[in-house]
């Protein structure tokens, strides 16, 4: 089996290392992914400045850094690096989640959804905690379910998968779920800069609220992995059939 792994926190962080080599152990691993952080970029690319590519050694003997977002690096992987198209493409292991409302902003769902387009089987994989990630337990479950299972996705659809962060043998199981909602208070924070012209920076607090039941939010926070079955057509079907006039 081909594997292709991307991530958006860049080549060299924790999350794609531990995933590139224990995806050793069901195949051949390339790894094409960006040089730099791109989180929040979401799906786009790069088709207004050139991009560069750098052959590595690490994570993997395979692996190409480049300067643009993962949705680039699947396109350049499936369109020109790979010799044939892989058999299985995993985007991660993202450092925080990638649930709720926030599955919009991700470049590591992005990563995967540009696989999803191009007819690849495709898994985003996020650790389930924005502190205290355990890459090692993420790695080694989703090694353990693509042993157990075969994915027969339909056409345009991946799977986005949340790992909480705990020992392996914690985790209570896995749920298929739907995506939630994520509650944030967001934030602006307007700053000076040393040279008294203003700037502002976007955030918030952590996630609130009570999750819904059968959601992503609520899978994760309950000890499950949250499997979550996703499409890339954002067309709100139920409303279109009833009229959608107004
Ligand atoms: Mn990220």
């Amino acid at each position: 089996m081909n594997i292709l792994v991307t991530n958006d926190d860049g080549i060299e962080t924790e999350g794609i290392k531990l995933l590139a080599q224990a995806l050793w152990e069901l195949g051949d691993v390339t790894v094409v992914a960006p040089a730099t952080e791109q989180s929040a970029v979401s799906r786009s690319i790069t088709f207004r400045a050139p991009l560069r590519v750098e052959h590595r050694n690490e994570p993997v003997s395979r692996a190409f850094a480049v300067s643009g977002t993962p949705a680039d690096c699947v396109f350049l992987a499936l369109h020109h690096l790979l010799p044939q198209p892989p058999d299985l493409l995993v985007s991660g292991i993202n450092t925080g989640p990638n649930m709720g409302d926030d599955i919009l902003y991700s470049g590591t769902v992005a990563g995967a959804m540009e696989g999803a387009l191009n007819g690849i089987p495709s898994i985003a994989i996020s650790a389930g905690a924005y502190r205290g990630q355990r890459y090692d337990t993420a790695s080694r479950w989703l090694v353990q379910f693509l042993k157990e299972n075969r994915l027969a996705l339909p056409p345009k659809t991946l799977l986005n998968i949340n790992v909480p962060c705990c020992e392996l043998e914690e985790l209570r199981g896995s749920q298929y779920t739907f995506q939630g909602h994520t509650h944030y208070a967001q934030k602006v924070f307007k700053r000076e800069d040393p040279w008294g012209r203003e700037y502002y920076w976007l955030g918030g607090d952590l996630p609130a609220g009570k999750p819904d039941a059968g959601s992503d939010v609520k899978a994760v926070a309950e000890g499950y992995v949250s499997i979550t079955p996703l499409g890339l057509d954002l067309t709100n079907h139920s409303y279109l059939k009833k009229g959608a006039k107004t």
